[in-house]
């Protein structure tokens, strides 16, 4: 499943070849995805890419109006890879893949082409503001941004009886903390994932807030390496190169105590984490 850093990844990839151009067509082959793919992206048309951006693991390509005189930004498409989803630059001409069901057909030849075998993904519209959006308004900060701190989780894990796990998972806490990555920082942090959240201290949600900032940065890093290829690739731009330290290493020696790396199932997904180091 794509996570945060492979759908920046994505962004840095497609951000290039759309910024600046007009849209000639929003191409529709299969609309029934997460919910089906609405009329609405037709409003593309004819209308020039401002930016394009993430919120979470939302991709928000933001638009013009189409007409000289109104130059604020008027809404967009938005997207989401859902659990198989991915973007492509190719040409407009280059017969489609399986799967793919969705063109953003560009003025210069060249088409980003969203490809998606489980169909769990969205392709929509969102008008402004964006954040008023019913899929982003509930959505908590973003892990890399300033609003994201160790005294943003402490404050908010009060009273929680809940798994810390869990609770960094939570999107209304922050947003892109995937499985793999929450396993990551709290070994990093030194954090038993069962551990109650309402009983974690102040000074450890610190050490826990850099490990998540640290562990997505260096994977956002290490998928920034494949992006030269990212037009002739089939759009999946280094999913899980990172080095792992727990996860997926169930009964391996801990790197730092030697004990085997335990897996246990919270929340019916896979948890690892090292008896030894983390309480
Ligand atoms: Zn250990």
């Amino acid at each position: 499943m794509p996570e945060l850093p492979e759908v920046e990844t994505t962004l840095r990839g497609i951000e290039p070849a759309l910024t600046g151009r007009t849209i000639n067509a929003v191409m529709v082959r299969n609309a029934s995805l997460r919910w089906p793919v609405p009329d609405q992206v037709d409003l593309a048309r004819g209308r020039r890419v401002i930016r394009c951006w993430r919120r979470a693991k939302y991709l928000l390509i933001e638009l013009d109006s189409g007409e000289p005189a109104v130059t604020s930004a008027q809404g967009g498409l938005l997207i989401h890879l859902g659990m198989s989803g991915s973007l492509r630059i190719c040409e407009t001409g280059d017969a489609p893949r399986k799967h793919d069901h969705v063109d953003i057909v560009l003025d210069n030849g060249k088409c980003i082409r969203f490809n998606d075998p489980r169909r769990f993904g969205v392709f929509t519209w969102w008008e402004p503001p964006a954040q008023d959006h019913k899929l982003l308004r509930d959505l908590g900060p973003e892990p890399l941004s300033g609003a994201f701190s160790g005294n943003h989780l402490w404050q908010r894990s009060r009273g929680r009886k809940g798994a810390v796990k869990n609770f960094i998972m939570d999107g209304k806490i922050v947003v892109g903390v995937g499985n793999i990555y929450a396993a990551e920082a709290l070994f990093m942090a030194g954090i038993h994932p069962m551990r109650a959240a309402g009983r974690v201290s102040a000074v450890r949600y610190e050490a826990l807030a850099a490990a998540i900032r640290d562990v997505l940065s260096r994977a956002i890093a290490l998928g920034g390496t494949t992006l030269r290829d990212f037009s002739n690739s089939d759009g999946n731009p280094g999913y899980f190169a990172q080095e792992l330290l727990v996860y997926e290493r169930e009964g391996l020696p801990c790197f730092q105590c030697q004990a085997p790396v335990r897996r246990k199932v919270i929340g019916q997904r896979s948890s690892y984490y090292c008896p030894r180091c983390q309480r």
